[in-house]
């Protein structure tokens, strides 16, 4: 059987899973796509490209010319840009399009959420009494916090976060999870948070921080998800089945 060529537009956890799950399946020829934005991603076992492909004529001219029969968009549910480009370019080139995501976080008994529709709107939810706020945004929203200077930053990252932010009492971890709840807990009381920031990313693999500020009794300033384009699929068992979906049926002998 020839194996089907398959694209999956990474950087989540969801995309990595799937390319390790896709990695025993020698019917399936996937390629990972990163957009480069990490210095060290994880090793995983499947080719990997990096960078971004042009807009969507770049994309749809890769699809055609790398002959992708389905394309999985697995991009972070912040990734707006790109989950759209794919929608645009499955479009323009018939390539079935496939998204997997997480679902939203929802509260629980003893959450003190509050949500903002974006981070300009989080520094602004901070108030004015000054805070010791836990920035667990990434790093490339960071600037959105400069102008609320009466505020202590803890801020995790992944990487450096560079100088251009703005920041003026800061404090940076670099640190890639996953982070266990009593290790969530014992940061947040070292350093004295008062808040915690991140966004609605959804999925396991970061939630203990919600559950450490739920302990706490902190309060936590959420960023919505954004609207996201098409039908998602929130498992990777459901999007492999929907890979194979997409395969061709061999044309019976004489026809
Ligand atoms: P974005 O705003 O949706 O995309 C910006 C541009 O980056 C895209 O137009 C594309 O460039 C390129 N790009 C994005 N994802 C790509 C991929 N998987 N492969 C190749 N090119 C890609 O994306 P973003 O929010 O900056 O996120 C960048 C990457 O980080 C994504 O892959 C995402 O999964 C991951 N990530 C994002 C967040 C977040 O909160 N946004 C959090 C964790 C991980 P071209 O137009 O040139 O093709």
């Amino acid at each position: 059987m020839r194996s089907l060529r398959v694209l999956i537009l990474g950087g989540s956890s969801e995309a990595s899973t799937l390319a390790r799950a896709i990695a025993g399946r020698p019917d399936l020829d996937a390629t990972l796509s990163l957009a480069g934005r990490t210095a060290s991603p994880l090793d995983l076992p499947i080719a990997t490209r990096v960078g971004g492909f042009g807009g969507v004529a770049g994309l749809a001219a890769y699809l055609a010319a790398e002959q992708i029969a389905v394309l999985v968009d697995a991009t972070h549910p912040f990734a707006t840009q790109m989950s759209e480009h794919a929608c645009l370019a499955s479009q323009q080139t018939g390539v079935p399009l496939v998204r997997l995501t997480r679902g939203p976080w929802t509260p629980r008994e003893g959450d003190r959420w509050h949500e903002v529709a974006d981070m300009p709107a989080a520094a602004q939810a901070l108030g004015s009494p000054p805070q010791r706020a836990f920035l667990t945004i990434g790093r490339l929203q960071l600037a959105a916090f400069a102008a609320a200077r009466q505020h202590h930053y803890l801020v995790r990252t992944i990487d450096p976060i560079g100088a251009d932010h703005g920041l003026r009492d800061f404090r940076l971890i670099e640190a890639r999870g996953p982070f266990a709840v009593d290790e969530e807990e014992a940061l947040m009381r070292t350093h004295r948070v008062t808040v915690l920031v991140t966004k609605n990313s959804g999925g396991a693999a970061s939630a203990d921080k919600l559950a450490a500020a739920r302990r706490l009794g902190l309060p936590v300033i959420l960023v919505r998800r954004p609207d996201e384009p098409g039908t998602a699929i929130h498992s990777v068992a459901d999007a492999l089945a929907a890979i194979d979906s997409h395969r061709t049926p061999p044309t019976p002998r004489g026809v």
